[in-house]
Order: C-alpha cells, then sequence, then structure tokens
C-alpha cells in the first residue's frame, strides 16, 4: 500500500472521531482495553460466533462493535465502511498470519507501525542482516547438516509458532527427522534462559531512552511456554524420550512473566537502540511495539534468534502494568500505550509518522 495513499485517506479522518480496530485474537483483548482506557472506540473484526462470543465474559475488554466476516480476506470487502468509521488497524502476530502477507501490506486501511518491516523480518536472511549489521548476535547458523558437531534447533521456514521445529545433536538424527521438501534453517541451540523482551519505540516523543530520534522504552519481558519442550521432562529426560521416538516440540501455549538481574538491562536498551537505530537505515524505522527474542547464556551474553516487529502475546501478563511499566506510568499494558502514541500523534497532527 502506498503511503502517499493512506496519508491521503488520513487526511479525511476526523482525527478526533478515532476508532480502533484489530482482529479479535492473539492481544486483541489487551488492545481493546487499552483503546477504551485511552478513549477510543473499538471494532473487533472476527470470524464467527466462538471467536465473538467470549468478549461478553470481559466487558472491559469487549469491542464496541463486531464487524463479522466468514474468512479474513473479506476484511478487504469492508475497508470502505471501516474508513468511513475513522479506523485504524492494530496489527499483531495472528492478524498478519490469517490475512497474509500480501493482502496486508495491501491493505487500504491505516496500520498502526511501518508495514516495510515485514519484509525484513519474515525473511530468515534478511532478518539476520539486518540484526547483525545492528551489532546484535544471532545464534550461528549451520550451513551444512553435515558440519552438526553440537545441538542445533531445525526451523522450517514461515513454521508459526514454533511449529514442526527440532533438535538435532548429530548429523544422523538431523537425517532421520528432516522434512527435505520444505526449505528449513539450521540454527546452533543456544543453551541459556530465554527472555522476550517488548520494547516500544515513539519516533515522536522524548520522555524516555533517548535515540536519535525520538525515545526508546522497556514495557516487559515474558518467557514463553511451549509444549512439550518445557514440561517434557515430567516423563523423562529427552534423551530417554527420544529413544522411544518421543520428540519434543516448540508450540506456544501461553506466556510466563519474568524480570531478569538489573545489571543485564542497560543490554538490554542498548539492543533495543541498535535495532531502531538500523531499521531507520534500512526501511524508514520499526515504529510502536516490538519485541526481541533472547537467550541469556552463563556468560551473560544475549543471543538474539528472532524478532517480532508489533505487538507480541507476551505483553498479555501485562494488562494492568508490569514491573516495568509501573516506572513509566502505574497500570501501562502495551496495549495502552500504543493508543496513548495514537492520541498523541491524532493531537499534534503527526499520525502519518506513525501510521503506514
Ligand atoms: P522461534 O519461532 O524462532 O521464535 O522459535 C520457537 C522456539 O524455539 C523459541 O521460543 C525457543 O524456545 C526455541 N528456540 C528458537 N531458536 C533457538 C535457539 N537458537 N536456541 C535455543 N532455542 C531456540
Amino acid at each position: 500500500m502506498k503511503k502517499e495513499k493512506i496519508d491521503d485517506m488520513l487526511a479525511s479522518y476526523d482525527t478526533k472521531d478515532l476508532t480502533i480496530a484489530t482482529v479479535c485474537s492473539h492481544s486483541s483483548l489487551q488492545l481493546f482495553h487499552g483503546a477504551k482506557q485511552e478513549g477510543f472506540k473499538t471494532i473487533g473484526i472476527a470470524v464467527g460466533e466462538e471467536r465473538r462470543k467470549f468478549y461478553d465474559a470481559f466487558p472491559h475488554a469487549k469491542p464496541d462493535e463486531f464487524l463479522m466476516v466468514e474468512e479474513y480476506n473479506q476484511i478487504l470487502d469492508h475497508t470502505k465502511e471501516l474508513q468511513e468509521k475513522n479506523a485504524i488497524v492494530i496489527p499483531h502476530g495472528s492478524f498478519v498470519e490469517y490475512l497474509g502477507a500480501d493482502q496486508f501490506l495491501n491493505l487500504n486501511l491505516p496500520t498502526f507501525g511501518n508495514r516495510n518491516v515485514l519484509m525484513w523480518e519474515s525473511d530468515r536472511d534478511k532478518e539476520r542482516s539486518w540484526l547483525e549489521s545492528a551489532g546484535l548476535t544471532m545464534p550461528r547458523e549451520i550451513k551444512d547438516p553435515k558440519d552438526i558437531k553440537k545441538p542445533v534447533i531445525v526451523k522450517y521456514h514461515g513454521a508459526k509458532g514454533g511449529k514442526g521445529f527440532f533438535i538435532a545433536k548429530t548429523y544422523e538424527e538431523f537425517k532421520k527427522r528432516i522434512q527435505s521438501d520444505k526449505p528449513y534453517t539450521i540454527q546452533e541451540f543456544v543453551m541459556g534462559t530465554r527472555y522476550y523482551l517488548h520494547y516500544f519505540y515513539s519516533p515522536l516523543q522524548n520522555n524516555a531512552y533517548q535515540l536519535k530520534k525520538g525515545s526508546l522504552q522497556l514495557l516487559s519481558m515474558d518467557r514463553r511456554d511451549e509444549t512439550t519442550i518445557d514440561e517434557v521432562q515430567r516423563l523423562g529426560s529427552i534423551a530417554e524420550l527420544e529413544e522411544i521416538g518421543i520428540h519434543p516440540t516448540f508450540v506456544v501455549t501461553g506466556n510466563i512473566p519474568i524480570v531478569m538481574r538489573e545489571s543485564l538491562l542497560p543490554k538490554v536498551f542498548k539492543m533495543g537502540e541498535q535495532v531502531v537505530e538500523k531499521s531507520l537505515e534500512l526501511f524508514g524505522g520499526i515504529l510502536g511495539s516490538f519485541c526481541l527474542e533472547t537467550v541469556v547464556t552463563e556468560t551473560l551474553e544475549f543471543k538474539v534468534f528472532e524478532i517480532s516487529a508489533r505487538i507480541v502475546a507476551g505483553t498479555n501478563p501485562y494488562v494492568t502494568g508490569s514491573p516495568y511499566s509501573a516506572f513509566i506510568e502505574p497500570g501501562l499494558s502495551t496495549g495502552k500505550r500504543i493508543a496513548q502514541e495514537i492520541k498523541y500523534a491524532a493531537k499534534n497532527n503527526q499520525l502519518s509518522e506513525i501510521l503506514s
């Protein structure tokens, strides 16, 4: 979607009467809750009654209205009606996945954040070149499976939520498990503890960790709960289970709140800064919320294995604030922070700088 087209659309919007819209899934309860707290009207886009129904149980997070569709790509047929309601779309992981990258990129609605980031985030080579050229350390990539000498994790391209990923400790194990018809990447399996860091970058406001342009906040962090790897030890060691053909999987089922030792926080901010500064150079910047998925090793080094360029579900434990956002504003969630940024930009006639 051409930026000029979105800017023209915004010119016709009544910016005192904006509506926040998102797909009913992932982190939508938090997004609606935060938008309502900041005084926005809200629209939930839902497929099927099942998706809609449970919002009745959460009145503070229930959207003011629903746009019911039979399939997600029907959202494209409703853009006019959403534009008439001055709708701004907040994307999340499921939103992009359900709609598909191409349709998301062409969605004819003002969308929070910079859609150009998708190209850099969804292509593993581009993602690596962005993060490494920013100065971050990623797990080593093993190009030739014959070079597997230590544990590796094999990731199929485009696999969502860790689906189908597997661990191999030798070339033989790799050969046994690989589905070679699917494109894959082999990464060093980093030993350590996982932290998923939730940042917010504002190109507009200078009231946090100062960057060349705008400022950066750390709103929270989580650890993902992944089935079956995280609880597999209840049945036996991974080695024992592998012997009888039971292999651990990495399917995300939930998120666990966490804080890290305070001495690591300067590194956390430095990494966020490097990612943002490089993104500004490469594609106009990663705007708003993003997450670095990291492993901290025993020598207290961060290895970053993934970036998510929008709100992540790991922020959901913190709808009433986190041990970090409490130091910014009591009760501040990522959903609320996004709504605040839109409100600030609308008031200062800067919506074009945070929407695409
Ligand atoms: P991803 O889809 O890349 O976020 O990976 C899914 C899960 O696999 C992560 O949440 C981690 O638990 C695990 N994982 C991914 N990459 C690595 C790595 N290089 N070393 C150790 N664990 C990893």
